[in-house]
Order: C-alpha cells, then sequence, then structure tokens
C-alpha cells in the first residue's frame, strides 16, 4: 500500500520507549491535533533527529500516516525553549503541567500558539505557576468553557463576587452560592479576567506579591479545568506539591 508522508508543525507532549530500540512520541501538532508517532531506530543509533524529539522543542516533522501509529522519518527544530526551563524546578514543573494541559485541549491552532507563547514565557519566568494559570484561562477561553469572573454565573448578578464554583460556571453571588463553593477575594477573580484577557503585567501590578492571591488563582483555574476535563494532571499535582 502506497503512503502519503505529510508535514507538521509539533511539540513533543512526551515520549516513551517501545520495542527494542524505537521510541513512540506523542505530538501536539498546530493543525492536525494529536498525534502519536514512532520514531524507528532512534535509540539503537545515533540518528540524525532522534536527539531532537524531546519534550519543548518546536519541530517539523514529516510523518508516514498509518493505521494506528504514524512514523516519523525527519524533524527540524523550529524553536528551543527547554533553556531557562529544565534547569529550574518551578519552571519545569509548570510547562510539564503545561504540556499535559494543551493535551487535554488540544485541536486548536489558537491554543498551540499560546502553548508556544507561554513556553517562551517561561523561560524567564519569575512565577511559572502564574504564567501555567494565564495559560489555562486563555486556553478554556478558546475551548469555549472560561469561566465567568465578574458576573454571577448563576443569575448574572454584576460582581465583584466573593464565591466560585465551577459547576454554575464560575463566580457566584452570594443567593446563588452552591455549597462546596470556594471563597475568594475579589483580587482573585480580578487578576484572573486579567490573565484571561492577555494583560500579564497588569495583572502582575495587581498581584503584588501576595502568596496567597496567587496560590488561590491557581486553586480556583485549576478547580476549573479539572471541572471540565474531568482528569487530575499527574504533574500539576507534583508542581502543587513543589509549592
Ligand atoms: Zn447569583
Amino acid at each position: 500500500m502506497r503512503r502519503e508522508s505529510f508535514q507538521v508543525r509539533a511539540l513533543v507532549i512526551r515520549s516513551y520507549d517501545f520495542g527494542e530500540s524505537d521510541r513512540i512520541i506523542v505530538l501536539l501538532t498546530r493543525d492536525h491535533g494529536l498525534i502519536r508517532a514512532v520514531a524507528k531506530g532512534v535509540r539503537r543509533s545515533r540518528s540524525r533527529f532522534g536527539s531532537r524529539l524531546e519534550p519543548f522543542v518546536e519541530l517539523d516533522v514529516q510523518l508516514y500516516a498509518g493505521r494506528q501509529l504514524a512514523t516519523i522519518t525527519t524533524a527540524d527544530t523550529v524553536g528551543f525553549f527547554a533553556q531557562g526551563i529544565v534547569d529550574d524546578t518551578d519552571r519545569y514543573f509548570a510547562a510539564c503541567a503545561l504540556l499535559e494541559a494543551a493535551e487535554r485541549l488540544g485541536g486548536e491552532a489558537e491554543i498551540y500558539d499560546l502553548c508556544v507563547a507561554k513556553l517562551i514565557a517561561l523561560q524567564t519566568a519569575e512565577l511559572p505557576t502564574l504564567v501555567f494559570d494565564s495559560f489555562l484561562l486563555e486556553a478554556m477561553k478558546v475551548a469555549g468553557w472560561a469561566p465567568s469572573l465578574f458576573a454571577c454565573a448563576q443569575c448574572q448578578a454584576p460582581g465583584p463576587h466573593h464565591a466560585f464554583h465551577p459547576a454554575p460556571g464560575g463566580a457566584v453571588c452570594h443567593a446563588c452560592r452552591p455549597s462546596g463553593s470556594l471563597n475568594v477575594h475579589e483580587d482573585v477573580l480580578h487578576i484572573m479576567w486579567l490573565l484571561s484577557e492577555g494583560h500579564g503585567a497588569k495583572a502582575l501590578q495587581l498581584l503584588n506579591h501576595r502568596a496567597a492571591i496567587a496560590a488561590s488563582i491557581h486553586q480556583v483555574a485549576t478547580r476549573h479545568f479539572h471541572w471540565h476535563t474531568e482528569r487530575r494532571l499527574a504533574s500539576l499535582h507534583v508542581l502543587e506539591q513543589a509549592q
């Protein structure tokens, strides 16, 4: 059977050993969603492209489609984001959590572009977790399940409100709040709104180094994300343990 080859722009989400000398690579592609592909023989010899198939590298990958797995024939580096990330624990765990979240959210070119932009931001980030949270907020907006951050998600009463629950869809007023809602400082939802709109500098200004507010933002953003993905991210767990 003759198989067509095609090229994709992609980030490596993760990779694992397969058989005696191959590696399976999970790619988040810009235009074709998630692709699982095999890189044959890359562990046996010093392959031309094997060393490039690592997380935090953006690649142009040439693939042959397969019934279950595509096969990678070549890979050229387009961007290299590992510097600044792999030698800093907080940035590293934030970057791993970001790739895992992108895998759950994947499929849209806009989310892919966000992912690349946030990996670049993480290389020099002073608050890596906040960069991760800003990715979640912007990406959830693209995915169509952004939380309501000002008006009550239940009755639309204008905020600021002081409680959040993902079930009704975000901020909730005193009358509507379901049991189990998170109590939040009004700056938490305000900063999340700034982050979701891409106003990172203003968000940092309002945050003003308050660790408790930053922790609350992370809690609210990830709770909303988990509600919608119904999956706990392994790296996220490590990220939270590290704090
Ligand atoms: Zn309400």
